[in-house]
């Protein structure tokens, strides 16, 4: 562990882990969790939380005056709340649009969901330093197949649709680590506005478990990483959902398990829309 110990005291408690050498997970008063990859040349933050404290200091620590770049695993208000620090963000070309949704009002209303979620052991609603974003960021799209050269480390992105459309994953191979965002998750949120059809996730899960190169998953929310064995359970779930029948009018919301990992998802939204079959051909 070679973080600074006097990083807790001055940033508060934003909690650093180092995973990997010189590889930081950020856990942001359980609200969500960041990670930060140094490289020998630049580094590489994924996703800048909901923004409730002074975030780019923990990063301009663990960067050691190396440029770096930031990219949002998608724009979830978790993810992109935290944006008002940064003049440029990469972000998957259909999430451009969701993180401007990401407004006080809706990072407040967060905080106060997780803080019941969470049985009370995220940050205090009147603790978070949290401001009206003044300038929006440039977001700058990203597509599957770039890559942000660190110097001794490559990382690639794969774009993941299903949790919602534009998510991306982004993987290290001399690191063996796969930073998968929302996409793996053993309570996996399909219900959310923006989310795909179960058909398009289970796709994305297939794609992601068939590429070589990494033994971990490391997920946001989670305080340690999934195995690919985790990965397939998730996806054996997902399997599960398409062979069942569903009333296709039914306004609710359904939850199927299989071997302690679960997906809420709705049951109108379980196959492709026309439309979106339309989209593919
Ligand atoms: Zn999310």
């Amino acid at each position: 562990m070679s973080v600074d110990k006097s990083l807790k005291i001055q940033l508060t408690d934003y909690d650093v882990k180092e995973i990997a050498p010189k590889i930081y997970k950020i856990n942001e008063y359980n609200l969500s969790t960041m990670f930060v990859i140094v490289g020998s040349e630049r580094a590489l933050c994924i996703d800048c939380g909901t923004g409730v404290g002074d975030y780019k200091a923990v990063i301009e620590k663990l960067t050691e005056g190396k440029p770096y770049d930031m990219v949002l695993s998608h724009g979830h208000v978790d993810h992109a709340g935290g944006r008002e620090q940064f003049e440029r963000i990469f972000v998957g070309e259909k999430d451009l649009n969701i993180v401007k949704e990401a407004t006080l009002a809706y990072r407040r209303f967060y905080i106060l969901v997780m803080r019941y979620l969470m049985f009370f052991k995220c940050i205090k609603f009147k603790d978070a330093i949290m401001k009206k974003v003044g300038k929006e960021p440039e977001l700058i799209p990203v597509k599957e197949g770039f890559v942000f050269d660190l110097g001794d480390r490559k990382i690639e992105v794969f774009e993941s649709p299903g949790h919602t459309e534009g998510c991306l994953c982004f993987l290290s191979r001399s690191d063996k680590i796969m930073f998968s965002g929302d996409t793996f998750n053993p309570l996996e949120l399909m219900f959310l506005a923006h989310a795909t059809s179960i058909e398009e996730y289970r796709e994305t899960l297939n794609k992601i478990l068939a590429i070589e190169g990494y033994d971990l998953l490391w997920p946001s929310h989670l305080k340690d990483p999934l195995t690919r064995k985790d990965g397939e359970a998730i996806a054996a779930a997902a399997d599960k959902i398409l062979k069942q029948k569903h009333n296709f009018f039914l306004p609710s919301i359904f939850i199927k398990s299989k071997n302690g990992y679960s997906i809420i998802y709705r049951p109108d939204h379980v196959r492709r829309k026309k439309k979106e079959r339309k989209k593919q051909l």
